[in-house]
């Protein structure tokens, strides 16, 4: 039996003399609020026996627990019925679920990770009502299992008949409870290079439904059991790990889990003042990767990001920064980007080619998970809510993926509607993306959506473009081939001192080997520095600053008379990026050296990916659409001249050779002609029903 008696009275003057107003409070919500949450050092405090057998015997716990709830007087309008819930258990229960094992079974315990998939709620059967077919007396089961439980008898202490019988189920007399099954993820944090996360279910009942949306970060606190798992009816001699869940926490904040002790702050506050920060924060950015100086300045600003903002009107504008890496084969890109998503917490490396349905963004699934329920699961950007979502490949990413992203990336939000699932998740993610060109290497003079694979919308949400040449050159290619080979040298005489029986390598020799890969601050001490910037320090921009940045927008728009340089959208970058960096000086204000610095790094952006190869101006339709703003007016021209000679000709169609004079009348060489002749054809805008004629498409 479970019912224990002193166990009853233990808890009793626990809650008597710790909970009692609480439960008054409790008392004047019922049933709308229906659960006693107490923290578990509370109880531990008052009665460490009480404790004891909650972790080691929490069924019998528990059930006394909510015994003695019923016998706390309190004024009530109903008699109260409360579930009992304990949080905040201490570490030795927290276990990390790829190290949980066959003894933590039965035991109450704290399961932190991240919600992988949540189940639609669903009614479940609590105690179930059947009528005997024989004598119609109505028999109450209570359920325990996912299997139906049938009485086996008419049972006379229910006053039946007593006989073997068959049984209806009715409906209206049983009674049902809200249960919901959720998979939790373990935390990115715990993994080790690449390992593959571990899950485990978790089964949430009553109150607690609907509070947890993929993408949460939590700690599950309930009892560890095992269940068996079935093929079809058949029962299968190995089960699986589930919890059955008393309490859950969410973590909201992000850089929660970085603890900065007042002496990390005294060091950090010290360091800010360095005036050299800057390049000490580059130089700490993936040293073993050469060169991309101006990519891992970029990538120091995500990491402090700008500020999200929320209007009065509604709108948000996000502060994170998105950053697109687009290059040859082999020229670390994929390296930086695993690189990064060690360095930041919260952070999710995955690969554009999705390996679950959620794939990126996130995706209403019907699978054995669900039991046959619609199930929500997350994917990369909602999983790394509040980190960086590094995302490799980002080319191969599914067609159902591209039209959540545009939302993921600019709202920060995946909606999903399908089914009986109509849910928005929290996507407030940096992007860091890598892709390679569809043609094997990439190719300046194609324009980038050609190359790669993207809508040309979506790459207009990246704030910074990086483009990455694999160019043969003496000189960077002697000093990329040392820096390769030093490091590699280095890592073996490491290796050497380490595990060689006899060793002629000295530590001095390592020590000097080193020193170029050796970050200047280490990868622990810039997640203190950065969680202490984003949880302290939110600059306003002076009005220097905006000066600055506003006479360059004009400037540049100015200057380049039928090109369009840049779009709002651009220099909401230039904000962000200022914002990043007033934020690496732990400065409150945004001063004209940093919107210097936030011009410099897209400049160098805009010189490699948005330059107009025929007029040498930038031109961010190369961007947005793919064809410069110059070609864009000529493809015009020649539209109009082709309209024209058809509407001229006896037969309707327009000669090459007289389209080509035409348009040579209009300024156009006749190079140029060809070559857009050739794209409109391509596009469908123009077709060519005999050879050497066209005709628009209608
Ligand atoms: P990508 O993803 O761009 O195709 P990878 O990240 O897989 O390339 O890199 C291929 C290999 O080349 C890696 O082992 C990487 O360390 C090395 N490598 C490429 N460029 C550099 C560099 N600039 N510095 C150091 N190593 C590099
Ligand atoms: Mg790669």
């Amino acid at each position: 039996m479970l019912k224990d008696e002193s166990l009853v009275s233990s808890w009793q003057s626990f809650f008597e003399e710790n909970c009692k107003s609480e439960i008054e409070t409790i008392a004047l919500e019922y049933p709308e609020n229906r659960s006693l949450i107490v923290d578990y050092w509370d109880i531990d405090k008052a009665d460490p026996k009480l404790t004891e057998t909650l972790i080691n015997q929490p069924y019998k716990a528990l059930f006394n627990a909510e015994e003695a709830l019923k016998n706390i007087d309190v004024a009530a309008e109903h008699k109260l019925q409360l579930h009992f819930r304990v949080d905040n258990l201490p570490d030795t229960q927290k276990i990390l679920i790829r190290k949980i094992r066959a003894n933590h079974l039965g035991k109450y315990t704290a399961i932190e990770g991240l919600v992988k998939k949540v189940t639609e709620v669903r009614p479940k059967l609590q105690v179930a009502a059947f009528q005997c077919q024989k004598c119609g007396a109505i028999i109450k089961i209570e359920q325990e299992e996912d299997i139906l439980k049938e009485p086996s008898e008419c049972y006379e202490d229910q006053g039946g008949c007593g006989r073997i019988s068959s049984f209806k189920l009715l409906m209206n007399l049983s009674t049902f409870i809200d249960s919901q099954k959720i998979e939790i993820q373990e935390n990115p944090e715990g993994l080790r290079g690449g390992a593959q996360p571990e899950r485990i279910s978790a089964y949430i009942e009553d109150d607690l439904v609907g509070m947890l949306a993929p993408g949460d970060r939590v700690i599950v606190n309930g009892i560890l059991h095992s269940q068996q798992r079935r093929r079809g009816p058949l029962r299968l001699t190995s089960f699986n790990k589930v919890v059955d869940a008393y309490s859950t926490e969410r973590q909201e904040l992000a850089f929660e889990e970085v603890e900065v002790t007042p002496e990390d702050e005294e060091e950090i506050i010290k360091i800010s003042k360095d005036p050299d920060i800057y390049n000490k924060m580059r130089q700490s950015i993936a040293p073993t990767i050469y060169g991309m100086n101006i990519e891992k300045e970029a990538l120091v600003l995500v990491l402090f990001s700008g500020l999200s903002k929320k209007m009065p009107d509604g709108t948000y504008i996000r502060g994170d920064i998105h950053i697109l890496l687009v290059g040859d084969p082999g020229t670390a890109k994929s390296q930086m980007l695993s690189y990064m998503s060690k360095l930041a917490p919260r952070s999710i490396y995955a690969s554009g080619k999705a390996s679950s349905a959620a794939g990126l963004t996130a995706a209403a699934v019907r699978d054995e998970f669900g039991e046959g329920q619609w199930t929500l699961e997350a994917g990369a950007l909602v999983l790394a809510d509040m980190g960086i979502a590094c995302i490799d490949e980002i080319d191969k990413m599914e067609e159902t993926d591209r039209s959540s992203m545009h939302q993921a990336m600019e709202q920060q939000e995946i909606s999903v509607a399908k089914a009986g699932i109509n849910a928005t998740l929290k996507a407030r993610c940096a992007l860091l993306a890598a892709a390679n060109p569809k043609l094997g290497r990439f190719d300046e003079f194609i324009p980038m959506h050609e190359q790669i694979n993207m809508p040309p919308a979506l790459l207009s949400r990246f704030d910074l473009i990086f483009s990455i040449l694999d160019k043969p050159n003496r000189e960077t290619d002697t000093a990329l081939a040392a820096h390769i080979l030093r490091t590699h040298k280095a890592g073996e005489v490491s290796e050497n001192i380490l595990r060689s029986r006899k060793s002629e390598h000295t530590k001095e020799e390592q020590d000097g080997l080193m020193e170029n890969v050796m970050p200047i601050f280490t990868p622990e001490f810039i997640r203190k520095y950065v969680a202490y910037a984003k949880r302290n320090v939110f600059p306003v921009m002076n009005d220097d600053a905006s000066e600055v940045l506003k006479n360059y927008y004009v400037d540049f728009r100015s200057s380049s008379e039928d090109s369009v340089p840049f779009t709002p959208r651009q220099l909401e970058a230039f904000v962000r990026l200022a914002e990043a960096s007033a934020r690496v000086r732990l400065s409150e204000e945004v001063t004209v050296e940093d919107a210097k610095r936030a011009i410099s790094i897209i400049d160098q952006y805009l010189r490699r990916v948005g330059m107009d190869r025929e007029t040498g101006k930038f031109d961010i339709d190369i961007i947005a659409t793919g064809i410069s703003h110059s070609q864009h007016e000529r493809m015009r021209v020649i539209i109009d001249v082709i309209k024209r000679i058809c509407d001229e000709s006896s037969d309707g169609n327009a000669a090459r050779s007289d389209i080509v004079s035409e348009a040579e009348i209009q300024g156009i060489e006749s190079s140029k002609v060809e070559s857009a002749l050739d794209r409109l054809n391509r596009n469908g805008q123009i077709y060519e029903p005999i050879h050497g004629k066209y005709r628009l498409a209608e």
